[in-house]
């Protein structure tokens, strides 16, 4: 299936010199590979900076602070006197215009001796300070003789390191990968080349890992910018082509009358938003053609999703079809299937509900009216794709909170039917470049206004020190009847320290509030989670203590009030996450965020932010910014290859020229069989994308 020419680069790093088992786990942990690492992925660990070792003034002319390379003559030793192994040993060295000292702590003695010959000349390269009344370099980066200057790389790339493997090693394994490169068939087109500068890609390679010049590193410079662009074509490739192959695959027109959508509008105790109407609009018109609809239904907590949601899946109930929604929780699932189900059955459709929690005989029954197709529509959890789970006739998957889920995932659940459409739904606002990124030319549907009567959130940040001034305003709001979340920390890593968090709240509180206060966390059973829910939503309890387990969709109108307790180690995204919960009713609502002082400079912005803004999109704007990466989509759970190259902030730019090279290659060269196509294949193979190579050989 691989061009055989790129055989050097998917073969193991144990094949290169030095490097054993042992090393080879050490350097799985280091590349962040679960199997065994290859070269290939040697190669893409690049430098993250570099060392200038290139000045070489005379010692008079140091500025002490800089890195510099000085030829010096060894003048003398002294050594730590005995028994005070703390003290440093001490070189002394000069040149014609001044005196260097060179100092070891905790250094063997003949060891220096033999590297320090007195009498000879030394070249010395490293951090110069200026200490005692002397110009001092403290244990030096390299020490060679004339012989070892001329190895010596004046320009040395910095690896980002993993403990046991140490920057000479990686240098060396570098080089041994770097020899391997084969000359490749450029894939780039022509002029693009010519008119960015760019090398081609195996001397892209060598530029990077062996710099001359500190801006060859650059992440704007030519060489990591042709290497960035080669992934995000390959990546935006890999998606036109499967896209082409879904549109190929055909779908089926799945959305009837209207009747029920009609139906269930006029049942709603509210009328739609504009961008609800052209949302449902968009899918409707996705829906009603002969093609695989995939389209992302973006809209910021509480912008009315929901709702949406159902009403697409009416549509296609009114052509005798079913529709799944799949929430990442079992609190999700309920929740929507909480207001779903009364509006189904007001219009004369049944919903149902399926998680981990059905089982046995209730599970049998409703599997079999899933089957038969006596349920119109199921609203679940993970469990919805379950092997035994078998619909009649299944045409709209709905996948909320999406980037919870992994590819397969999805997968899994839209093979439950015939030509099954797609509609992912999230409330994390995705900032345009990443959608892009990630789902190439997937249609999006935007809830940008929130609901009329919302009133905006007054969101204070206070230290901790003041919480007792917060729980006396607690105390003052249960008072006048409000609801209120209490979400507390995360400690650690661990949700057992988590929970103990909570629970110490919980139990303050409870002291001195009495049961109205109620606590729900991620290890309680599902029924008592429900339950706690339940009570707080109906009033019943006033104030709810929780880990973060209530941070998405959970819906409450009646809350007014958000504590969270040490805000500042809350990323903005959740912030914004959790501080949705409120402010959805009429009532005026409050966020306090709770910080532990002094903050980071980082955690000082997001708080600010948090103060300035509700907008959803600015935020995961600036998260984008503040956080780097595209750890916004939570990359890694979400099953997404990462980019190991491209960077959002320094390359996200290239996309839509990435995407547009990738269009026109398809529109042209469909099978990729051209010149060009191959080169082109050669390079989806290179940042193994070419999954979807096998897609288009397949016919
Ligand atoms: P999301 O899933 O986008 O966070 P929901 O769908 O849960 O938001 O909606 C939040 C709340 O707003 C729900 O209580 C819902 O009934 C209500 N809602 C939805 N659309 C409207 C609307 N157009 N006008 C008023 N309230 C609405
Ligand atoms: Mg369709």
């Amino acid at each position: 299936m691989r061009p055989n020419l790129l055989d050097p680069f998917f073969t193991a790093i144990t094949t290169l010199p030095g490097i054993g088992p042992k090393l080879e786990k050490l350097y799985r942990r280091l590349l962040g590979r679960e199997d065994e690492p290859r070269l290939v992925d040697l190669l893409f660990h690049l430098p993250h900076g570099a060392i200038d070792r290139r000045a070489r003034p005379k010692l008079r002319e140091v500025d002490p602070g800089s890195v510099v390379t000085v030829k010096v003559t060894v003048d003398r030793h002294r050594p730590a006197p005995p028994g005070r192994d703390r003290a440093p040993h001490l070189i002394y060295a000069s040149d014609d215009t001044g005196d260097l000292v060179l100092t070891y702590f905790r250094a063997r003695r003949d060891y220096l001796e033999k590297l320090f010959p007195v009498g000879e000349t030394r070249y010395i390269s490293g951090t110069t300070a200026f200490y005692d009344g002397m110009l001092q370099m403290v244990h030096p980066d390299r020490v060679v003789d004339e012989k070892g200057l001329a190895a010596l790389p004046m320009i040395e790339p910095v690896y980002p390191l993993t403990e046991g493997i140490t920057a000479n090693m990686i240098v060396k394994a570098v080089d041994a990968a770097l020899s391997k490169v084969p000359e490749l068939p450029e894939w780039q087109d022509p002029a693009f080349q010519i008119k960015n500068g760019f090398p081609a890609f195996g001397p892209a390679l060598h530029i990077l890992h062996r710099p001359q010049d500190m801006d060859d590193l650059a992440p704007e410079g030519p060489a990591r910018t042709r290497l960035a662009y080669d992934e995000l074509l390959a990546s935006q490739l890999a998606l036109g082509l499967m896209r082409a192959h879904n549109r190929k695959r055909a779908g089926r027109a799945h959305a009837g009358d209207g009747h029920l959508r009609r139906a269930i509008i006029a049942a709603l105790p509210y009328s739609l938003t504009l961008s609800q109407h052209r949302a449902l609009d968009a899918i409707v018109a996705d829906l009603s053609k002969p093609e695989r609809m995939v389209r992302l239904l973006q809209g910021d907590v509480g912008s009315g999703k929901t709702v949406v949601a159902l009403l697409a899946a009416a549509a296609v109930i009114e052509s005798g079809r079913q529709a799944a929604l799949m929430a990442p929780t079992e609190i999700l699932a309920r929740q929507h299937f909480n207001t779903i189900a009364p509006l189904a059955e007001a219009v004369g459709l049944r919903a149902a509900i399926l998680t981990g929690r059905e089982r046995g005989k209730d599970r049998a029954a409703l599997l079999d009216q899933l089957s038969s197709g006596e349920i119109n529509i199921l609203v679940g959890t993970h469990a919805l794709f379950q092997d035994d789970v078998t619909f009649r006739d299944l045409a709209l998957a709905i996948v909320d909170e999406q980037h919870r889920f992994g590819v397969h995932q999805r997968l899994a659940l839209v093979n439950k039917g015939e030509a099954v459409d797609m509609l992912v739904t999230t409330a994390t606002p995705i900032p345009r470049t990443l959608v892009l990124t990630y789902f190439g030319d997937m249609d999006i549907s935007e809830l940008r206004e929130k609901p009329a009567g919302r009133q905006p959130i007054d969101t204070r940040t206070i230290p901790l020190d003041r919480l007792a001034e917060v729980t006396d305003a607690v105390g003052r709001a249960l008072q006048e009847g409000q609801r209120i979340y209490w979400v507390c920390p995360l400690v650690e890593e661990s949700e057992t320290s988590d929970l103990a968090a909570a629970e110490d709240r919980f139990k303050t509180l409870r002291k001195r509030f009495g049961s109205a206060v109620d606590l729900v966390h991620g290890q309680m059973r599902g029924s008592e989670k429900d339950e706690a829910m339940r009570r707080f939503s109906i009033g019943e309890t006033q104030l709810l203590v929780s880990t973060t387990v209530i941070e998405v969709g959970v819906d409450v109108p009646e809350a007014t009030v958000m504590v969270i307790e040490h805000a500042e180690r809350f990323g903005l995204a959740q912030l914004h996450q959790l501080r949705g919960r409120i402010g959805r009713g009429h009532g005026k609502s409050t966020c306090l965020l709770l910080y532990r002082a002094p903050l980071g400079e980082t955690a000082k912005a997001r708080l600010a932010i948090m103060r300035e803004t509700e907008d959803g999109f600015r935020i995961a704007e600036e998260d984008l910014k503040l956080r780097g990466e595209g750890d916004v989509l939570g990359t890694r759970q979400s099953g997404m290859p990462a980019f190991r190259i491209a960077s959002p902030e320094a390359h996200g730019h290239l996309l839509p020229a990435a995407r547009d090279d990738a269009r026109l290659i398809l529109t042209r060269d469909a099978a990729l069989a051209s010149e060009r196509g191959k080169a082109l294949r050669i390079l989806l193979a290179l940042f193994e994308r070419d999954d979807a190579i096998r897609l288009i050989d397949a016919g």
